[in-house]
């Protein structure tokens, strides 16, 4: 059973429209890139949920059409899990169903800080749990709720949810779509026709052909049925906003709009502001594919230096942080990528990154880069250190694996053997963010908790514990 579940994810929703199971399974396919570990869809027909989930990326749990005939419904959700280390299993893949009063089906995407505590306090209460996820604590809460309407009763229970959570949800005739009064992790709602969507990212509307039309705001629920649209405000006094800025790094593609603003164009302002920080003297620019590419481009541009494909990457080995432990990520990084020798070879390169975690990926690259001739390596990071965990819902658990916190600048750039190594500045990313001040979560580079880090702290230990046990 699966301990400790980060929720770095992507979730998907549509009511109204005949082939709903279908269109969930494309939408959850071009949010891929958030979670590839499990994937699964609830199926609501208007009396009963059917749900179909396994491990595996989209197109492998939905191999067969005769998977979505057998989904006939017209609002279905969808989730795509990422994994933690360490943990299994298909009985972790969501949406998760359960039955009261009717069934409710689930797919969270953020991570909970006070599921610890809820879980003990129904528990004293007589409430019996299967796993340790915060999804299965939100139904608890739902199932406990004496309010009547389904609206009530889904604010009743996220009212008393502290943490990151967009939520999407579906009864047998509803579905709910829910974010944080932080509005740390993404949604967005669109329109296919008559059919209302919702998604983590707005490229997953795009796939289907559905129209943009808003995010779904902070603290805002939505409830969707035959009688249309409604919306519920929590009303507890809204906190300033905290989005996950590490939205705009690195985990939505860049196609998408999130947060109210393209994502390609502020990881473009990303590394121009960083060609302005941190120039370098060299031939070339290289991006790690992909999840640079973008920023690489504004370095590029700004610079004036020439932007190379330097490094192939084969898109057919999953991503470097699924496998546990060091070594098969450090092979990971050797199957995933090749150097380009006729571009790189007697060049000075500017390798442009998105993120350094523990360093793993670029001290591999750097030496392939060496091996691939080029006379000097410097590195440029599109955004600050990364000194401290991550407690609402990316896979940064630990500050021990964290680089940058353990060593100085001048301690990375020597363990991943380069010639130069520079990041962006804070500041520098929050100017470029849109709406800038206040409006993001930085605490990974900052350790300003928006969410008391103490709350936070117990659920990271006691996942910790969880860990061990497995
Ligand atoms: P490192 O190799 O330093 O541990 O991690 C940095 C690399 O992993 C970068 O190439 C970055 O694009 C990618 N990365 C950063 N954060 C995450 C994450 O949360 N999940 C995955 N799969 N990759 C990440
Ligand atoms: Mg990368």
């Amino acid at each position: 059973m699966d301990q400790g579940v980060k929720h770095y994810c992507g979730i998907f929703g549509v009511y109204g429209h005949a082939d709903a199971a279908r269109l969930t399974g494309l939408g959850l396919n071009a949010l891929q890139h958030r979670g590839e570990e499990s994937c699964g869809i609830a199926v609501g027909d208007g009396s009963t949920i059917r749900v179909h989930k396994g491990m595996g990326q989209v197109s492998e749990v939905f191999d067969r059409p005769e998977i979505f005939d057998r989904l006939a419904g017209h609002l279905a959700i969808g989730h795509n899990r990422y994994s933690t280390t360490g943990s299994d299993t298909a009985a972790n893949a969501q949406p998760y169903v359960a039955e009261c009063r009717g069934h409710i089906a689930v797919a969270h995407n953020g991570n909970l800080v006070n599921t610890a505590a809820l879980r003990s306090e129904m528990q004293e209460d007589g409430a019996i749990f299967q796993t340790s996820s915060d999804s299965e604590v939100i139904l608890h809460l739902i199932a406990k709720s004496r309010q009547t309407s389904i609206g009530d009763r889904v604010m009743d229970a996220i009212s008393r949810l502290k943490g990151a959570y967009s939520l999407v949800m579906s009864t047998e005739k509803h579905l709910i779509a829910a974010r944080d009064p932080h509005g740390f992790r993404p949604l967005c709602l669109g329109q296919l026709g008559d059919a209302w969507i919702v998604a983590s990212e707005s490229c997953a509307l795009d796939i289907i052909s559905a129209r943009y039309i808003r995010d779904i705001e902070p603290g805002e629920l939505v409830v969707i049925d035959q009688n249309g649209l409604r919306t519920y405000f929590q009303d507890e006094e809204a906190p300033r906003r905290a989005h996950c800025i590490f939205e705009f790094i690195y985990f939505s593609r860049p196609d998408s709009m999130i947060f109210g603003d393209n994502v390609d164009k502020t990881r473009r302002k990303f590394g121009k502001q960083l060609a302005i920080e941190q120039p370098a003297d060299a031939d070339i620019v290289i991006s790690v594919p992909d999840s640079s590419n973008t920023a690489a481009l504004g370095y590029a541009d700004q610079s004036g230096l020439r932007f190379e494909l330097g490094l192939i990457r084969n898109h057919y080995v999953g991503r470097t942080f699924i496998t546990p432990g060091q070594d098969s990520r450090a092979a990971r990084v050797r199957v995933k990528f090749n150097p380009v020798r006729g571009v790189l070879k007697g060049k000075r390169v500017v390798i442009v990154e998105d993120s350094i975690v523990r360093g793993t990926t670029l001290r591999h690259l750097a030496r392939m880069i060496r091996e691939a001739g080029a006379r000097q390596i410097h590195v440029r990071v599109s955004c600050p250190p990364i000194v401290s965990p991550c407690f609402y819902g990316i896979d940064f658990q630990t500050e021990k694996e964290l680089i940058a916190n353990e060593k100085t600048i001048e301690e990375i750039r020597e363990h991943l053997g380069v010639d130069s190594l520079g990041y962006l500045s804070l500041d520098g990313m929050i100017k470029c963010a849109p709406n800038g001040d206040n409006h993001y979560c930085t605490a990974c580079f900052d350790r300003q908790y928006p969410i008391p880090v103490e709350a936070a702290m117990g659920k990271l230990m006691l996942e910790n514990g969880h860990h061990a046990a497995v």
